[in-house]
């Protein structure tokens, strides 16, 4: 199969010093190329050119004018689903006019393009499906999964979002549904890291369903057998991931929404094979670990100074546990003293040494033994209660999808000993926090520090009024991102993710962290992404994973695209 050719690249006219794009389409085509169509904003020159006359009613828009009129199109639309779709398609007739409404209204698009909608549009994918976009890959394919996924040019440094659809946000195994998390996520990277969407490859291995109800849903549009599990999907695995090397070098890989076992086996096998990450374990870990320091440095404290209890060990407890621990020696722990300063609790209670039936993928984060002899245990197995008031915690992270399991009593104990307890309940949806930032808020006196996972209004109390920062990990993967490709580094290192902390924490302005708030606003994605990615570049580059280069700062703002036309011409 012959592959197509890569997007063309921005030209400069020698004689006028304009950027033009050299285009090889005509007529129909033109419009119907989603990357390339300008609609009603083709000029009456380009229109003669390429063959467009008669094909466009007869006024010229600037990008300005569709902007508003797709705001107009999109707020007659009722529900949040109908805007994802109305997005889905303006993405799919005219992608620099998609591009240029997210990024001028990200605080409406990003709940509609990514959580919490995308959610319901991967639940009803075969109900919505209107137009192929990303690649499908099945074990039909195995032995020529290359050959699939050269069904896209071979652009240069691209980044590949990847799911096998298991583990999709919150709603479980969506089989081909799981597509829409790419999709969304990679708009993400275009919007907020000015990633060019020809640069940005969506994936689903559609390996199966084992979700009964979508097997006997005659409009299903995936591959209608059982999930491919051990040996046959860790081959599987291993084909898809070379397949990549060899179709997109310089790819970065990004695994999304695998299942527990299979999101840390897969990033353990193939982490160090291409730059590879894993955005629920190690991207939400950043997002933690900048809080942290942010919340840290405003009270004048050191994150290797708290006591920091994570409830829930699934992808992002282990995630955060290991991150936090690596910031802690990064501050001049040992990594021994690190770990016994973070417990770490599931649905059985505390993580510790000698607990039954511990698995071994748990062990790692037990508490040794001796840490809790002197405790007062009211509970058996120790729960959160005991831990919260024996470890004297004076950070609180929950990730368990368990709404209220922080309660009055345990915060009300937390602000006890700690000045400025620091409460993260990033359980998603809105409905699953681990407590409301008001009642947090409310409890300790107006003290916490409080960040969320969904969205939450301020809180007033006491007069103040507290504002709630959302550890949304668009403010850390998309920078990531930029900064991997930039440099073209061969690996993601742990300094790497620290460097992104570290940078997103900057970020916070000084009003901000005195009103409560731990993260930037989503107006300021885009800058904040450049400065992730510079600290993740130079990170690469100083540990030696990216060759050295003097002009980092300055690719990284040449490499960020803002959606606009460039003026055409014809090849
Ligand atoms: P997961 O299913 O992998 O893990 C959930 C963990 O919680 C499991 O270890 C389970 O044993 C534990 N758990 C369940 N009930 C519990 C209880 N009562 N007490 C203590 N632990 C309990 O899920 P995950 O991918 O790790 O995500 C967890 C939550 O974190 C989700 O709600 C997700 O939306 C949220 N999250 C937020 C962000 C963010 O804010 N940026 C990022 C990732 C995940």
């Amino acid at each position: 199969m012959k592959r197509e050719t890569p997007f063309p690249t921005a030209q400069i006219d020698p004689d006028t010093g304009e950027r033009y794009l050299p285009v090889p389409l005509r007529g129909a085509a033109l419009l119907k190329t989603p990357v390339l169509n300008k609609g009603t904003a083709f000029s009456r020159s380009e229109r003669e050119m390429f063959g467009l006359v008669g094909m466009l009613p007869d006024h010229v828009s600037p990008i300005e004018e569709q902007v508003d009129r797709i705001a107009n199109q999109i707020h007659h639309k009722v529900s949040e689903m109908d805007k994802n779709i109305y997005l889905n398609g303006l993405m799919d007739r005219n992608e620099t006019l998609f591009y240029r409404y997210l990024v001028e209204n990200l605080e409406e698009t990003v709940p509609l393009i990514y959580t919490p909608t995308v959610a319901l549009s991967c639940r009803h994918w075969s109900r919505i499906y209107r137009r192929a976009r990303g690649v499908y890959v099945t074990p039909r394919d195995r032995g020529r999964i290359l050959e699939a996924l050269r069904c896209r040019p071979k652009e240069s440094n691209p980044v590949i979002v990847v799911t096998d659809n298991e583990r999709i946000l919150g709603i479980g195994d969506q089989g081909a549904g799981g597509m829409g998390i790419p999709i969304g996520k990679l708009a993400l990277y275009a919007a907020a890291a000015g990633i060019h969407p020809t640069r940005c490859i969506p994936i689903s291995l559609d390996v199966g369903t084992d979700n009964a109800e979508l097997l006997a849903d005659p409009l299903y549009v995936g591959y209608r057998k059982q999930r491919l599990r051990g040996e046959a999907y860790d081959d599987f695995i291993a084909e898809f991931v070379a397949a990549v090397q060899e179709a997109f070098p310089g790819a970065l890989l990004q695994w999304e929404d695998f299942s527990n076992k299979t999101s840390f086996e897969n990033l353990s096998r193939y982490r160090d094979s291409l730059p590879s990450f894993n955005d629920d374990i190690q991207g939400t870990a950043a997002m933690v670990v900048a809080g942290l320091m942010a919340a840290t440095q405003h009270i004048g404290s050191k994150i290797s100074d708290q006591r920091i209890v994570i409830v829930g060990a699934g992808s992002a407890g282990i995630g955060i546990r290991e991150q936090i621990a690596t910031a802690m020696v990064d501050e001049g722990s040992g990594r021994t003293e690190a770990e016994a300063r973070i417990m770490v609790l599931d649905s059985r209670g505390l993580i510790v040494e000698g607990r039954p039936n511990l698995s071994p993928g748990k062990q790692p984060l037990a508490l040794a033994l001796e840490a809790v002899r002197d405790w007062q245990i009211e509970d058996h197995p120790i729960g959160l209660r005991d831990v919260v008031r024996n470890a004297r915690a004076s950070v609180l992270i929950g990730v368990s999808g368990v709404p209220g399991v922080f309660t009055e009593e345990m915060i009300r104990r937390m602000a006890l000993h700690a000045e400025r307890p620091i409460i993260m309940p990033l359980s998603n949806p809105t409905s699953h926090a681990e407590v409301t930032p008001a009642s947090a808020i409310e409890w300790t006196d107006g003290r916490a520090i409080v960040a969320t996972g969904s969205p939450f209004p301020s809180v007033r109390f006491n007069e103040k009024l507290h504002r709630i920062g959302q550890a949304n990990n668009v403010f850390v993967f998309p920078g990531i991102g930029l900064g991997v490709l930039t440099v073209g580094a061969s690996r993601i290192s742990d300094k790497m993710f620290l460097a992104a902390s570290k940078a997103l924490s900057e970020t916070v302005s000084h009003d901000l962290l005195e009103s409560g708030q731990l993260y930037p606003s989503i107006f300021d994605v885009r800058a904040t992404s450049a400065h992730v990615a510079r600290a993740v570049a130079h990170q690469a580059v100083a540990e030696g994973l990216a060759p050295p280069m003097d002009d980092i700062n300055q690719r990284i703002e040449a490499g960020m695209w803002f959606p606009d036309y460039l003026p055409y011409r014809p090849v």
